[in-house]
Order: structure tokens, then C-alpha cells, then sequence
């Protein structure tokens, strides 16, 4: 065996090679970023709305363990924490909703179809549709009871990771009341899951023990009869007997349980204020009350809380219900009368956007927008039973915040721009801006129809048709390798050709795909490449040129340099199926010569923003029509044309 300096050679190796190991970890560890713990932050110069009803400029807030530790207006010096940059930005308590349906009930008609959206649809409604829109707390006000209890368990646990749940379980309802004979009267599962119909006092005492024994936080109870549209169907509902709505609300009480009633009608509300009722949902909404009116005094010395659904008043067939709502709660606002946010957001089907309208719709009702947010926190924490913990940024909190990059005490509408959410003080969702740009409405240049481009090896063509544009903004796109269509496109667009639908076929490799915009949100569904797909995306006001290079006619049309939209990847590569942040920039003028006409071109180059670096994307488009006329890619100092306009190609006969 070889020996080097008296040591068998494979046992220098194994020394050297021991030695390299060592040095590796240990370099690995001085050089490791310095990033601060879990759950450890410091919110740097941040604007601090602290829910109730003031504010402070230039503040520093440290979170630790999910409690706020400490608020300052000097420096404070951590060095374990992870240092967030505030300046500029707005920081305020995590939004309550005193009101929600996570499940309506509508789609489950099972427990085993409820624990499928459980455990499939929830944890994506909270970190899609929920911790994003600065959603902290809720209260759900009756959705099936096996689905609640088991989803409160799960989020106490951490199994899900979502908003601080409170629940009622199934609502206390007349025999044929609301949400018996409405929401169940479809299903008897879900009936029986979230009403339980009342005719006698020992069934009221019945079902109060048994929804304390499932640990719920409040009691509801329909007070409501008469007809009722539900949806598009006309119902009669029977209202609960009013011996039995006292005995729930005193019983209820006598058990630790605050009873809060569904109620639209002024005598109703009365016959509840007067038999103690501790919170009243949706309101007065059959009259316009003024303030010397004597239900705004009696309300007043009840001491009821009020939770008001504005949003929900939208959907009901009698539009003065929104516009009673609005007074109304102006009114009582100006009486003093506690008023909670509450929306009666449908969770399974709708967004966060609901929460954000709901506050605006009280700037409209007159609050300012301070007034609005403290509804929203201090209050809502404080009609839920926790303001010892929640609704206000104040040390010794929770830390369930939201980080702001703009001031909603400025304007209600600015709650959008939401830069982080923390949840017991960690980040369950932090933006990427999106931002909005204002472009003009792209007009179809005179005589087109159709187009066509051809890639420069002549194997791939597409051909656009406009033919729907100015009726219905649908614009369509095929695509064909060696003359044989290979993809199909639909997209329905904004006069901006930011995409609202789009629709896209390649049986080839298995892709059929569906996807469309509603409230800042692109769902996508459908098969890509053979594997299911069932994604959102968040885009807020962003612009979806998800027709990518076609979108850009009204960019080069406005005043604007450069913008930033958003569109779905298709490709073979990681962008696939998630959505890419793209920026475009004009730059420069050039005339391109295609077909023997000469084109005065504005040039634009695009990149996809989180790898610049990769790929830069040519375009040039008529400077006078904003039509595309070739396209290409840098190639270092080179510009390599790919495609260009057929000949004749503006306008091709269909
Ligand atoms: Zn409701």
C-alpha cells in the first residue's frame, strides 16, 4: 500500500477529504443568511391605524410569538428580528367579519361530499380568497354543523392554516323557517346540518344543550316570516314564535351563549331589542328610520350590538333594501348604536373583494373611512367577544395585521393594496404588487377582419380574427404547425384587450382550458397537458394581456412608456400554468420593411420581470394602427425575426 508521510495513502485521503467536509459546513454556516427567526419582525417607520379610531405616524412595531411586543415611536434595535421596511406604508389590525357563510350548503348534499370541500376547497379559499384580502377573524353564521366543527378543529389545531373562526352551528328556526324550508329545501342533509326547527320550549332547551356541547360561541336564530326570495323562488317562511325567541335568548344567556337574530323588518326588530336580544344581523329593512324615531332610543338603551350586510343587500330582488340599509345605518351609527362589519360573504363562491366593498359602502353611507375600519376591528373584535386580544395594532395584541401600501383612512377603497397579511404574527401572504395602469380603448385600425403572421422557417402560421371585436370583444387566434392547426384561442377582452375570458383548445398533447376574470380574481380550469387544473389567481386591477403580444396595441396607442401586466404560461417550461408578471417598454421608432411595405414601427421590448435576464421578447407595431407587424427575440446585440405578417395577411379572407 502507497504511504505518504508515514500515513497509508486512502487514510490521507479519508483525512483530506474529512478535513474538506468540515470546512464546507463550516463556511456554509458563518456565510448563512442572516435572515431573522420565524414569527420574529420589525415593522420599520410604518403608519399605524390602530383600529380605534387613531393613528400614528412613523411608528416601530415588533411582533414576536404572534403577540405585538412592543409599538415606538423611536428606534427599536432587535437583532434576531426580521426587519420590514414600513416606510410609506399604512400598518392596521386584520379585518373581522362578524358575518360570513364559509359553506352555504348549496353544493354539499353530504357529510362525505362536505368533508371533500373540507379537506379539497378550504385551505385554498383562505390562503386564495381570505388571508389575502386581510381577512383575519370570522364568525360563520350557519353553514352544515359537521363541516363547521370539524373546520374549527382543524384550523385550532394548525391543521389549516385560515382566520380565527368563531361559530354558531345550525341557526334556531321556525318548523318551514329560514334556512330550513330555503337552504334546505333541496337537500334534507343540509337541512338537518343547519337548522334546527323549533315548536316547543323543550326543543329550544334541547337544542341550546346540545349546540353548548358542541362548543359553539353563539346562538342564532331566524326571526323573520312571510314571503322570501330566495334566489329566484318565492318562498313562505314562518317566523319562530316569540315566546320561544325570548326563552333562546335567555336561555341562551343563562348557558354562556349571546343570542344575535337574522331579522329585516322594523316591528321585528323591536319585539327582539325589547326581549334583550344581544345582536341584531342585517337590520331594519323594510322602512327608512330617522333619528328621533323611537326604535333608534329603545335600540339605544338595549345596548344591542348591530351587525349590517350591506353587500348582501345587492342580491335582493328590491333594490330600496340597499339604499334602506345605507340610511339606516347612518342613522344608528350617529345614535351610537355598536355597529360590527359583517357581510354575509358566501366563502365557498365569493372573495375577500366582498369585505373590501362592504367598507365601502359604509364611506357611502356617510362614515369616514376611519369610522369604517374601526367596525372592522375594534368593533367586530369586540362584538365577538375577544377584544382582550384582537382589533387593535397596541402592544400586548395578537398580531393578526395587515400591511398596507397605501392609506385606507385617506381613501375606504386603498384596503385593496394589501402588502402583507400576518396571522398571529406570521406571513400567510405578502404581494407582489400588481399594478394597474390606465390605458386608452383600442379601436380595430379601419377594415380589419383578420390577420395572419408567419414564423420565419414558414412551418408555423396564426390566424386572428377580429371579426368579433367590436360587437362582443372576442378575439380568436389559430394556431397551425405545417398547415395544420395545432391550438385554438378565445379570448373576450376589455376595450384595453386585457382579457375578461379566455378559452384555450390543443388536443394534441391533451390541453382544453378555461379560464376567466371576476373581482381581481382569474380562476383557470380545466387540462393541461392531460393533468387537471383548478387555479386562481390573484390580479386585483391588474391588465391580463393573456393574447400576449396582441394585447399590446392599445399600450403603443397611449402616452405610457412602460407597464406591467400579467398573463398565463402554456409553454413547456416552469411558467407553465402559473402567472407570469411581464413588463413592456417602448423603445424607440423604426421602420420595418414586411411584404415590400415600408411600416413606421414603434419598437417595444418585453421581459418576464422575475427572469429579465433570460429572455427579452421584440415587438414592433405600426406606430399609427398599434398593429403587430413582426416580432422576435435579442440575441445578444442581435434582433432575430421570428414572425412576421403574412403577405397580405391585415387582411385575410375567413
Ligand atoms: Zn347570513
Amino acid at each position: 500500500m502507497p504511504v505518504v508521510f508515514g500515513i497509508p495513502l486512502i487514510g490521507l485521503i479519508q483525512m483530506l477529504l474529512g478535513a474538506a467536509i468540515v470546512a464546507f459546513i463550516l463556511i456554509k454556516f458563518l456565510t448563512r443568511p442572516k435572515k431573522g427567526k420565524k414569527g420574529e419582525y420589525l415593522i420599520q417607520d410604518v403608519h399605524v391605524i390602530v383600529g380605534d379610531g387613531s393613528e400614528a405616524q412613523h411608528q416601530y412595531v415588533y411582533v414576536k410569538g404572534g403577540v405585538i411586543r412592543q409599538i415606538s415611536s423611536q428606534p427599536i434595535r432587535i437583532k434576531t428580528a426580521q426587519v420590514i421596511d414600513g416606510a410609506g406604508k399604512t400598518l392596521m389590525p386584520g379585518l373581522i367579519d362578524s358575518h360570513v357563510h364559509i359553506q352555504g350548503g348549496f353544493s354539499c348534499r353530504s357529510e362525505e361530499e362536505s368533508d371533500a370541500f373540507l379537506n379539497e376547497k378550504i385551505p385554498r379559499i383562505f390562503s386564495e380568497a381570505v388571508l389575502p384580502y386581510g381577512i383575519t377573524t370570522i364568525k360563520d353564521l350557519d353553514a352544515p354543523k359537521h363541516f363547521i366543527y370539524k373546520l374549527r378543529d382543524k384550523l385550532r389545531s394548525g391543521e389549516i392554516t385560515g382566520p380565527e373562526l368563531l361559530a354558531v352551528g345550525p341557526n334556531f328556526t321556525a318548523p318551514d323557517g329560514h334556512p330550513a324550508n330555503t337552504l334546505g329545501s333541496n337537500s334534507p342533509w343540509a337541512r338537518a346540518e343547519m337548522a334546527i326547527e323549533v315548536s316547543t320550549p323543550e326543543q329550544v332547551s334541547a337544542g341550546i344543550r346540545e349546540l353548548k356541547a358542541a362548543g359553539v360561541d353563539f346562538l342564532k336564530f331566524t326571526y323573520q316570516g312571510g314571503d322570501y326570495w330566495y334566489f329566484d323562488q318565492k318562498l313562505t317562511i314562518r317566523k319562530i314564535d316569540k315566546a320561544l325567541m325570548r326563552q333562546i335568548i335567555r336561555e341562551g344567556r343563562e348557558n354562556g351563549l349571546n343570542a344575535t337574530a337574522h331579522v329585516y323588518y322594523y316591528d321585528d326588530v323591536k319585539e327582539l331589542l325589547e326581549a334583550g336580544i344581544y345582536g341584531i344581523e342585517h337590520g331594519i329593512l323594510d322602512v327608512e328610520i330617522q333619528p328621533d324615531d323611537p326604535i333608534v332610543a329603545l335600540w339605544k338603551q338595549s345596548g344591542a350590538r348591530f351587525v349590517p350586510t350591506v353587500n348582501a343587500m345587492t342580491y335582493e330582488k328590491d333594490p330600496a333594501k340597499l339604499t334602506r340599509s345605507l340610511h339606516n345605518l347612518k342613522v344608528l351609527y350617529d345614535a351610537g348604536i355598536p355597529i360590527a362589519m359583517g357581510t354575509d360573504n358566501m366563502l365557498e363562491s365569493m372573495t375577500g373583494a366582498v369585505e373590501h366593498r362592504e367598507l365601502e359602502y359604509y364611506a357611502e353611507a356617510g362614515l369616514t373611512p376611519m369610522q369604517a375600519i374601526v367596525l372592522a376591528t375594534k368593533n367586530g373584535a369586540e362584538h365577538l367577544g375577544i377584544a382582550d386580544r384582537k382589533g387593535l395594532v397596541k402592544a400586548g395584541m395578537e398580531a393578526d395585521l395587515i400591511l398596507l401600501s397605501e392609506d385606507p383612512a385617506e381613501n375606504i377603497s386603498n384596503i385593496k393594496f394589501i402588502d402583507k397579511v400576518f396571522r398571529k404574527g406570521e406571513i400567510v401572504y405578502s404581494n407582489k404588487p400588481i399594478q394597474s395602469f390606465d390605458l386608452p380603448e383600442y379601436m380595430l385600425p379601419e377594415g380589419l377582419r383578420a390577420a395572419e403572421y408567419v414564423s420565419t422557417d414558414g412551418t408555423e402560421r396564426r390566424r386572428i380574427s377580429y371579426e368579433r371585436y367590436a360587437e362582443e370583444g372576442v378575439i380568436t387566434q389559430v394556431s397551425l404547425r405545417d398547415g395544420k392547426p395545432w391550438a385554438e384561442e378565445t379570448f373576450r377582452t376589455e376595450k384595453n384587450l386585457s382579457a375578461v375570458e379566455w378559452h384555450y383548445s390543443r388536443p394534441a398533447d391533451s390541453t382544453e382550458l378555461d379560464a376567466r376574470r371576476e373581482n381581481g380574481i382569474i380562476s383557470l380550469k380545466g387540462t393541461f397537458k392531460g393533468k387537471k387544473q383548478d387555479k386562481s389567481f390573484k390580479i386585483g386591477e391588474g391588465l391580463w394581456f393573456q393574447m400576449m403580444d396582441l394585447s399590446l396595441p392599445a399600450f403603443c396607442n397611449s402616452k405610457l412608456d412602460e407597464i406591467l401586466f400579467y398573463s398565463i404560461g402554456t409553454g413547456d417550461n416552469r411558467g407553465a400554468m402559473s402567472l407570469g408578471e411581464f413588463a413592456a417598454k417602448k423603445v424607440g421608432t423604426e421602420d420595418v420593411t414586411v411584404n415590400g411595405t415600408v411600416y413606421s414601427c414603434i419598437r417595444v421590448s418585453m421581459v418576464l420581470t422575475m427572469f429579465s435576464w433570460a429572455w427579452t421578447g421584440l415587438y414592433w407595431y405600426d406606430s399609427q394602427t398599434g398593429q403587430l407587424i413582426q416580432s422576435g427575440v435579442k440575441k445578444g446585440n442581435r434582433d432575430v425575426v421570428q414572425w412576421t405578417l403574412a403577405p397580405g395577411g391585415e387582411a385575410l379572407p375567413q
